[in-house]
């Protein structure tokens, strides 16, 4: 039964569904760990790296500032030693006699002066009283007594034979130096030569670059610690004193090879670097205060380069991992669709509307299951055409998802089936809703432009005492497509409630299904006859088996129940020749008992006509009870002539060769064909039932001409004809009238056990 395979494959897919969540899920803990190990593994190379380059780089661009600052000093003390070297050499001539005081001042050593760029050269002697100073005239600016303290106290140290640089004096509003070195004559010192020079030669040190192209801010500190002079433009701090003075309260100095001392300040909240470089025996210092950005060593674009290359590494490992987990994630939400979702409509699976129908429920059960199919959408397919045919599920679904809640669930399952689980409780409220529902269904024909009546039907279930809410959704399930099946065969739009009788009824389904072998094996299933009059003769001369299951109670089932359902699965072929069983029995008995016998139908199902063994089976049983074959009449169905007419034929053929007779039942119940009667090997035919339960009704002339016409055909054909349900005199009458050969029906007797019939009809033999 469908409700059962359903459940089965619910479970599957539930169970499916919940491997692969769960392969899933392992995914993700998986990337993420590795994604984690990767991202670690980077971060700590990243740190180690950074950190071994930045102390790396650290040493080597304190080191590199060093080598600039040393190299303004080395140009400064270059500058300096130069200028006293071109003294020394005035002085060396001097001391020779090739140069006498007084051509110092003339235009040949101005000139050598200029082309030092001194402003003055000069010669203090020691022995003067007044310390003649040679000058020209005009020069007086220049004696002894008029020059600055600074120039005063360098000539002085020269008379003591050392040589000198002043301090920094200004003169004329120019910032101005003067050297001096001593000058000999007969193993004494006679006086000091002098040399006046402007600042500028060394602000172009301090504004030059260094030999590797960088050019830093330098401030020549005086002995007193104020600027003498900085290099052009903006540093920072623009006003270099205020930290030169905080770095004399400042901590740590260190000091290099070069004999560079630093010292690290902070000033403003910022972090500052002071190198520091003495220059010669004055007192002065060249300075750079370091920001940080004014220089880049060379390690610092390595850095750059090294951390650059870990940037993208670790970019391009976030997005391999992003990829893999969006595509990854792509990949489940289609095989989640494709689990969960009807590929047509897009709704949900039947699947999928299970496992919702569990969430539901558990949070409140006061739900109802309907079950929606289109009548006959065979039709539909062939009137619509495939695609309208499948457009219209598509908008029904559509339909049903604009009408539902947000708490209501739908799904679509077995093509034409639609499942809703609706939040109502109250009948007629569902009722309601679901007539306005199959009307806007039916309404969908509308869009197509067909001029065809759509019509549906829906079973309905409420279950409110259940033990669970899996076992809730299995009885909505079963019981909604029960009370669908009910409507089944009927017409226009229909609602049916499962209902008690219903319930009744699939009890009973259960119990055919799953207690049929015990009862045939315990004798439940008991042979009934109907008498069949010959209508010339107005003699019993035959009769039907009509199985009846009674059961241990004494309950009597009868076969319009159960016959079908065994037809469907096979167990109606092992039933019929169990009933060829008894019938044979029976014969014995009676011919044992010397009682004179005649033939007997026994309804053969079509399952019986596609077993090899059918033929050699049934002999074996006429044989087995000594019964002649022409005492048994095998009823076929009309269907299985339409079904396979030469196959069928040939099943004839050798049943008739071995003496069966063959009969064609309910003929005229369904499409039948009147070339059957001459196409098939038939002995009878049996005029269906409906024929004769129609008297009285609208169709009464009608079928009456259409019996006299199978009649008459038949007879033509050589084919006994048997009318059934023949229930009144009327009905007998009207047999006659039109010769048919025989009647069967409860005017002549109800089917009655077969024991009891014997009694009634059978008569000794004489
Ligand atoms: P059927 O072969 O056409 O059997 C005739 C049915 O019509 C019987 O119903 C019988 O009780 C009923 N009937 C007889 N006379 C009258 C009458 O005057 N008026 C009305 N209204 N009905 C009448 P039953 O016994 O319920 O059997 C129903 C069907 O079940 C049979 O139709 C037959 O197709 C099937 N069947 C019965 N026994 C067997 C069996 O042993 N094997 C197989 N395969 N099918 C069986
Ligand atoms: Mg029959
Ligand atoms: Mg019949």
């Amino acid at each position: 039964m469908f409700p059962a395979v359903l459940t089965g494959r619910t479970k599957k897919n539930r169970r499916e569904n919940n491997v692969h969540q769960e392969n899933f899920r392992k995914k993700i803990v998986k990337y993420t760990i590795v994604l984690t190990l990767i991202s670690a593994v980077i971060i700590a190379s990243s740190v180690i790296v950074v950190v071994a380059v930045r102390t790396a780089e650290e040493r080597s661009y304190t080191a590199y500032v060093d080598s600039l600052v040393s190299e303004y000093r080395l140009r400064f003390e270059e500058q300096m030693a130069s200028d006293l070297e071109t003294l020394h050499l005035l002085e060396a001539l001097m001391e020779k006699g090739l140069l006498s005081e007084e051509t110092i001042v003339s235009d040949q050593v101005r000139n050598l002066s200029d082309s030092f760029s001194f402003v003055k050269v000069g010669y203090y002697d020691i022995h003067a009283e007044e310390y003649e100073v040679h000058l020209p005239d005009s020069d007086r600016a220049y004696e002894f007594a008029n020059r600055p303290a600074e120039a005063r106290e360098a000539i002085r140290s020269a008379w003591e034979g050392e040589t000198a640089v002043s301090q920094v004096y200004e003169e004329n509003g120019i910032q101005t130096i003067t050297y001096a070195v001593p000058v000999y004559e007969d193993g004494g010192i006679c006086g000091a030569l002098t040399a006046i020079r402007e600042l500028d030669v060394f602000c172009d040190i301090i504004n030059s670059s260094t030999t590797t192209g960088d050019s830093i801010h330098i401030f020549w500190i005086g002995e007193d610690g104020s600027v003498i002079a900085a290099s052009e433009g903006k540093a920072d701090p623009e006003d270099g004193s205020d930290l030169i003075l905080l770095s004399e309260s400042a901590g740590r100095t260190e000091s290099s090879q070069e004999g560079i001392s630093r010292q690290t300040v902070r000033w403003k909240g910022a972090s500052y670097t002071l190198y520091c470089a003495s220059v010669g025996d004055n007192g002065w210092s060249l300075i750079y205060i370091d920001n940080g950005k004014e220089i880049h060593s060379p390690i610092y674009s390595m850095i750059i380069l090294v951390a650059g290359a870990f940037a993208i590494l670790f970019l391009a490992c976030i997005t391999v991992i992003i990829y893999t987990y969006k595509n990854t994630k792509k990949d489940n939400r289609r095989i989640r669709s494709l689990a969960e979702q009807d590929q047509l409509t897009g709704i949900e699976n039947l699947s999928k509307f299970q496992q919702e129908t569990d969430m539901l429920l558990a949070e409140n059960p006061e739900y109802c299951m309907a079950v929606i199919n289109f009548r006959h959408f065979q039709y539909i397919n062939d009137i619509f055409g495939m695609d309208q045919a499948d457009e219209l599920l598509v908008e029904t679904a559509a339909l049903l998802k604009r009408v539902l809640r947000e708490n209501e669930r739908c799904c679509r399952e077995k093509t034409d089936q639609f499942y809703l689980l609706l939040a109502e409780t109250d009948e007629e409220r569902i009722r309601r809703r679901l007539e306005k529902i199959l009307e806007q269904i039916s309404g969908l024909a509308a869009i197509f432009h067909k001029n065809y009546t759509i019509t549906l039907y829906c079973g309905v279930a409420l279950e409110k005492q259940c033990a669970n809410r899996e076992e809730q959704r299995k009885r909505l399930l079963a019981d909604s497509e029960f009370a669908l099946k009910m409507l089944k065969n009927g017409h226009g739009n229909e609602i049916a409630f499962y209902d008690q009788k219903m319930h009744e009824e699939k009890q009973m389904s259960v119990m055919i299904e799953s207690s049929r072998q015990e009862a045939l094996e315990n004798g439940e299933f008991h042979l009934y006859l109907q008498a069949k009059k010959d209508l010339r003769t107005g003699r019993i001369s035959g009769a039907e088996a009509l199985v009846r299951w009674i059961r241990k109670d004494g309950t009597m089932i009868y076969p319009d129940r159960f016959i079908p359902v065994f037809e469907k699965d096979g167990f109606c072929a092992q039933l019929d020749l169990h009933m060829v069983e008894l019938v044979c029995e029976m014969q014995r008995t009676w011919l044992d008992m010397g009682m004179e016998i005649f033939p007997i139908s026994v309804n053969q199902s079509k399952l019986l006509f596609y077993q090899e063994d059918y033929i050699d089976r049934l002999c074996e049983i006429t044989d087995r009870c000594g019964i002649p074959r022409k005492y048994l009449v095998l009823e076929i169905l009309e269907g299985l002539a339409a079904e396979n007419l030469e196959e069928l034929n040939r099943t004839i053929f050798r049943l008739k060769e071995q003496g069966f007779q063959i009969s064609m039942d309910d003929f005229g119940s369904g499409y039948s064909s009147l070339n059957i009667l001459s196409g098939l090997e038939i002995d009878e035919v049996k005029l269906d039932r409906e024929f004769l339960l129609s008297m009285g009704t609208s169709r009464e002339e009608k079928q009456k001409a259409m019996m006299r016409n199978v009649v008459q055909i038949a007879r033509d054909l050589g084919i006994r004809t048997v009318a059934e349900g023949v229930e009144t005199e009327t009905d007998e009458k009207f047999l006659r009238e039109i010769d048919c050969s025989y009647g069967q029906g409860y005017y002549y007797s109800r089917p009655m056990p077969a024991e009891e019939f014997g009694k009634k009809f059978l008569h000794q033999m004489v």
